[in-house]
Formats: structure tokens, C-alpha cells, sequence
């Protein structure tokens, strides 16, 4: 008879680090590596009911799916068990050895930096396993292939190294061993162990049985274990409704708000969504699926359906259960399934009421979820053009005018005598904006400037432009003409006429120096307090947006600006009254490099623009 072997093999680099972090990670926290085993399994069974719907041998005679918690004092270890799919010895090195998702190394880096390692997040990352290292020092993994029924036994210490043998199992799934460390002793005590269960697993669809393996009494039923969303809503208490959000999101705070609907009709369904109260570490990851799982008749399907849920809403945990689609779907078959779609059309438009229920009803939760998910909300005006008239009055942004954030409709209220556009000054940087001097007119003349402050501003305001009959007008872009709004400029001037040749003259000399890098030098109507200004031309791109395709290394045409100046500035006063004795090419250079200082930009030659200076300061 052949020997059997026994592999010796090491964690992926990032495995290791995780571990490492993971086993020194705060006492209070640890007692959710049992929430994290009992999810697993419970995905383990999940995916077994699923895949014996087309394989009908599978279930074998073992049809009731259940998981089994299993402790003992005396050999200080607690065992974790399921009936469910099972891993081969592949699967074993793949799914216990190493990562598969790219977010993992952000969390490690995101961990390090934190103070006290809250370490509740693990599961929004895919790597809970490993959460078993903070009670255990071994870990042994036993698991049998529903499908071709061999059996490894997987087994680590945690540090760089777990092996891998052929081994027994009478039952298919996985038995997964924790030997306990000494200082986590607590856990060995079944009451903890039930209270661990009840806390965070309540809703887990599959009966989960607690035994103490030293004592006689026989095992106990302890979750309630029935599906949720299927209750009335009437006898479910708040309580449960957190637990649940709890269970499905891996998200930890209380929900913000819970949906819970009965949608008949066409199409019938049952769903219940979350809106959570913080933001998930993870939203911005570019890998980041939605968090809704679909079931068929309380049969979980699958939680990777990406036509379910629009991408702008992949914040929103949720079950959605239909009894229209057919049990033996495939998942491949859910792709352009036109139920889905009908689906996907009902939540995305409940949500949409919910939300905006939330901003005419609940003000301050309105304000927390539109500060945690507005930027998300947004990216729906850029991808699809379908809820454009929802989404748009959800909008809130800070303005010119006052300290609140304001809605569009708000903001036609603030809008000045004959102003027929929607001023916005888009700059992920506030403060820019506020101590910009492409405000100062609109100040003056008291015309309301919305702050467009998230990235995505630059890009869905393109795919918008209008919000009623109002365009959507950039003052960072092209000529801003306002000498028709609002109240007139109450600031004079007595000498125009004699200003103006003399400034022309400037004008002139400025457009010749300066042909090189600069489009146009003219008579600024935006400014009042600086002295000069460089703004895009209105059919380049916006300034703002060019430095953004920069930040996202993009290839971006180079424009050249056009240069305001304010011809009532001592500055340009004093300088067209002296031309004559200046040097015109140093002159012009000097107020380009201010120009772009103003405008945040990084000087191509910051030393001839020091040596021009000193020049002038030493005269
Ligand atoms: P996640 O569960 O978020 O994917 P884990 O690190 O907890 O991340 O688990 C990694 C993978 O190992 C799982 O995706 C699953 O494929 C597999 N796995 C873990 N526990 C079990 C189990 N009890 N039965 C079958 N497969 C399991």
C-alpha cells in the first residue's frame, strides 16, 4: 500500500502579515472568530442546498443541513462542524493558503495604522478564517468533498507554514479544530459559547447545536434559525432587525434604516435592506461587489448577482426573495434575466423613495447618510441616465452664500434677480474654493456659487447639465459674465476712460510676452479683489478637472488658459502706469507665476520667478 503523504507548505506572504496582525489583535474583539467560523459554514451549506438543486445524488441521505459547535474544558478545544459543500485538497491550499481579493493588503496597511487593531472588519475582507488564530495556536481544518468525498486534513499553528494529508471523515463538510490558547480560556465555557451564538448568529438560516463534549447532557438547539425577511413584520423587534443587517453585511454599526417590504404585483418579492449608518471600510475598492443576497423560496442562490442592484447603491445590504424565479436557475441565467431587471427597477426605486422620505422627514439621519453616501449616490447621475429626476434632488452641497448645504431646489430659491444658470465651483479642495478669487464677484454681487467638493462632481455634471430649465455653468471655465445679475457692483471707477489705454497697453504687452502659454489676456469681470486670474477656455477643460486626469494619470491635451487681470488693482494700476520703465518679458513672467500660484499650481522654474523678486524687492 502506498504511504500516505504529508505536505509541509507555506502562507502566501500576505497570509502571513494577516496572521501576525490578527493574533495580537485587541482581547475584547476575539469572540468574533465564532461568528466568522459559523458564517462560513453556514455558506458552506448554502452552496451545497444550491448546487443539489441540478445535482440530485448530492444531498446523499443526509438532507438536513446543520452545523454543530462543539467544547471541551478538559482537551481545551472547541469544534466547529457542518454538513455543508466541503473542500477539496485544492480548495484547501487556495481558499486556508492564500488571498484571493486585492483589498486584503489595504486592510493589513489600514489595521497597522489604527490604533488598538479593531479587528471587527475581517469579514468585509474575505479572510475571517483567520480570525481563528486569535483564540487558537493550532488550527486543524477536516474536511470531506460533498462532491468526490475525499478528505485532507488541513492543519497550521499560524505562523509560516500548515501542512496538508489524506485523512478520514465519516460525514461530508468541514470539522474545523481550534485547540485554545491558554489566555482564551473564556471560550472553552459552553454559557459564553451560547451567548457568542445567540448574539451573532441568531438568523444563520441552518440550525446551529452546542454540546459540551464534557458533559453528559445531550446537544442543544440554539439559534432560531428560520429566514428573517419571511416574518411579519409585526414580530420582529428592532433587536433582531440589527442582528440580522449584522449578520449579512459584516458591517458592525446599528442600521441607519430598515426596509422591509412585500413587493406584488407583475413581479413578486420580498426584500429587506439596510441602509447602514457608517461607511464600509471597503466602498471605494474598485472590486467591491454589492451586499445583496438572492434567494429563491428561502433557497440561497447566490450573493454575487451584479444586475440586481445598481453599482451607486452597492452600499445597501439586503435579501431579496422571489418566488418567480425558478429553483434550478443557473447563475449564468440570471445575466439579463428580465425578472431580475424587474427587480432590480423595485428596489432601486423603493430605496430612491426611502432616501428621499429620509431628507423631507428625518433630517439628521438624512444628513448622516448623505455625508456617508452622497458621492456613491452621485456616480448614478454618471452611469446610467434612468433616475437622473430622483437622484437630483437628493443633492446637497455647501455655497457661497450661507454655512448650510442646500439642495438645487434650495439654491433656485438663493438665486439672484435675472440669473438664469447654475453657478458651481468643483474643487475637492474647500478651502481653494473659498479663497479663490473666481468667487469674489459672485460674493460681491451676493450670486449663490454651489461647492462641488467630490471627484465625482467633475465627471457626472457633464452627463447632466441641467437641473430644470437651469444649466449647470462652471465660474472656473470660460467667461463668466454677470454684469447683469444681481445687484450692481457698488465699487466705481472715476478715471476709466484714461485707465483703460494704458491698460490696453498692458494688455498688449502681456498677450505678446506671453503667446507661448497663455491663449488670451483680458479685462477680468470676476474680479474685484486680487489682481489677476487664469481661467480655462470654455470649450477646454476645467481647470480643476485637467489636474484630476493628471492626479489619475491620464494624458490630458494641453490648453492654454486665458488671463484676466483686474484693472482696478494697485497692482495693474501701478504697473500700466509704469511701462515705460519696467522690463516687460521679467514683468510678464512675474504675474504668470502668480497667476498659477493662485491657482495651485507647481512652478515649471520656481528660481527665475524667486530671482525676478528679489530683483524688484531690491530696487
Ligand atoms: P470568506 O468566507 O469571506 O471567503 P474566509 O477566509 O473566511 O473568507 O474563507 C475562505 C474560503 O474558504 C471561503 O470563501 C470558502 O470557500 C472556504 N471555506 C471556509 N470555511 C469553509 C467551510 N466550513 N466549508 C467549506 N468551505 C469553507
Amino acid at each position: 500500500m502506498a504511504e500516505k503523504t504529508k505536505e509541509n507548505l507555506t502562507f502566501q506572504a500576505e497570509v502571513s502579515k494577516l496572521l501576525d496582525l490578527v493574533a495580537n489583535s485587541l482581547y475584547s474583539e476575539r469572540e468574533i472568530f465564532l461568528r466568522e467560523l459559523i458564517s462560513n459554514s453556514a455558506d458552506a451549506c448554502e452552496k451545497l442546498r444550491y448546487q443539489s438543486l441540478s445535482k440530485k445524488n448530492l444531498l446523499k441521505d443526509e438532507k438536513d443541513l446543520k452545523i454543530n459547535i462543539r467544547v471541551s474544558k478538559k482537551k481545551k478545544i472547541i469544534e466547529i462542524e457542518d454538513n455543508g459543500i466541503g473542500m477539496s485538497k485544492n480548495e484547501l491550499i487556495d481558499n486556508l493558503g492564500t488571498i484571493a481579493r486585492s483589498g486584503t493588503s489595504k486592510f493589513i496597511e489600514a489595521m497597522k495604522n489604527k490604533k488598538g487593531n479593531d479587528i471587527s472588519a475581517i469579514g468585509q475582507f474575505g479572510v475571517g478564517f483567520y480570525s481563528s488564530y486569535m483564540v487558537a495556536d493550532n488550527v486543524e481544518v477536516l474536511s470531506k468533498d460533498a462532491e468526490n468525498e475525499e478528505t485532507n486534513l488541513w492543519s497550521s499553528n499560524g505562523k509560516e507554514n500548515y501542512t496538508i494529508e489524506e485523512a478520514k471523515k465519516d460525514k461530508r463538510g468541514t470539522c474545523i479544530t481550534l485547540k485554545i490558547k491558554k489566555d482564551a480560556d473564556e471560550f472553552l465555557d459552553s454559557f459564553r459559547l451560547r451567548s457568542i451564538i445567540t448574539k451573532y448568529s441568531n438568523y444563520i438560516p441552518f440550525p446551529i447545536y452546542l454540546k459540551d463534549l464534557d458533559d453528559k447532557e445531550k446537544e442543544e438547539k440554539i439559534n432560531e434559525g428560520s429566514p428573517l425577511w419571511l416574518k411579519d413584520k409585526r414580530d420582529i423587534k428592532e433587536e433582531d432587525y440589527k442582528q440580522f443587517y449584522n449578520n449579512i453585511s459584516f458591517n458592525f454599526d446599528d442600521p441607519l434604516k430598515t426596509i422591509h417590504y412585500n413587493a406584488e404585483g407583475v413581479i413578486s418579492y420580498k426584500a429587506l435592506l439596510y441602509f447602514p449608518t457608517n461607511q464600509p471600510m471597503d466602498l471605494f475598492n474598485a472590486d467591491r461587489k454589492n451586499k445583496i443576497k438572492l434567494y429563491v423560496q428561502k433557497v440561497f442562490i447566490t450573493d454575487d448577482c451584479e444586475d440586481i442592484i445598481p453599482n451607486w447603491l452597492r452600499f445597501i445590504p439586503g435579501v431579496v426573495d422571489s418566488q418567480d424565479i425558478s429553483l434550478n436557475i443557473s447563475r449564468e441565467m440570471l445575466q439579463n434575466n428580465p425578472i431580475i431587471t424587474k427587480i432590480k427597477k423595485g428596489i432601486t426605486n423603493k430605496i430612491l423613495s426611502e432616501i428621499d422620505s429620509l431628507a423631507k422627514k428625518e433630517k439628521d439621519k438624512f444628513e448622516t447618510f448623505w455625508n456617508n453616501f452622497g458621492p456613491v449616490l452621485k456616480e448614478g447621475l454618471y452611469e446610467h441616465n434612468d433616475h437622473h429626476e430622483k437622484i437630483l434632488p437628493l443633492l446637497r452641497f455647501e455655497n457661497s452664500l450661507n454655512d448650510k448645504k442646500i439642495s438645487l431646489e434650495e439654491y433656485t430659491k438663493l438665486m439672484a434677480k435675472d440669473q438664469k444658470e447654475i453657478y458651481y465651483f468643483a474643487n475637492t479642495d474647500k478651502d481653494h474654493i473659498k479663497n479663490s478669487p473666481q468667487l469674489e464677484v459672485f460674493t460681491d454681487k451676493k450670486i449663490p456659487v454651489l461647492f462641488m467638493v467630490d471627484a465625482v462632481d467633475e465627471f457626472w455634471i457633464q452627463n447632466v447639465n441641467k437641473f430644470k430649465d437651469l444649466e449647470f455653468k462652471s465660474i472656473t471655465k470660460g467667461k463668466v459674465d454677470v454684469s447683469k445679475v444681481g445687484e450692481k457692483s457698488n465699487k466705481k471707477n472715476e478715471n476709466k476712460k484714461e485707465i483703460d489705454s494704458k491698460i490696453n497697453d498692458l494688455i498688449n504687452i502681456l498677450k505678446t510676452e506671453l503667446k507661448e502659454t497663455i491663449s488670451d489676456v483680458i479685462v477680468s469681470e470676476r474680479l474685484t479683489k486680487s489682481p489677476i486670474l487664469l481661467v480655462a477656455e470654455e470649450a477646454g477643460m476645467d481647470i480643476n478637472m485637467e489636474k484630476l486626469m493628471k492626479m489619475h494619470n491620464q494624458k490630458t491635451p494641453v490648453s492654454k488658459k486665458i488671463l484676466e487681470i483686474n484693472p482696478n488693482h494697485p497692482m495693474i494700476v501701478n504697473l500700466s502706469q509704469n511701462l515705460t520703465k519696467i522690463d516687460h518679458k521679467k514683468a510678464s513672467n512675474l504675474i504668470l507665476d502668480q497667476a498659477n500660484i493662485l491657482d495651485g499650481n507647481i512652478l515649471s522654474n520656481p528660481s527665475a520667478y524667486l530671482e525676478n523678486l528679489t530683483e524688484i524687492f531690491i530696487k
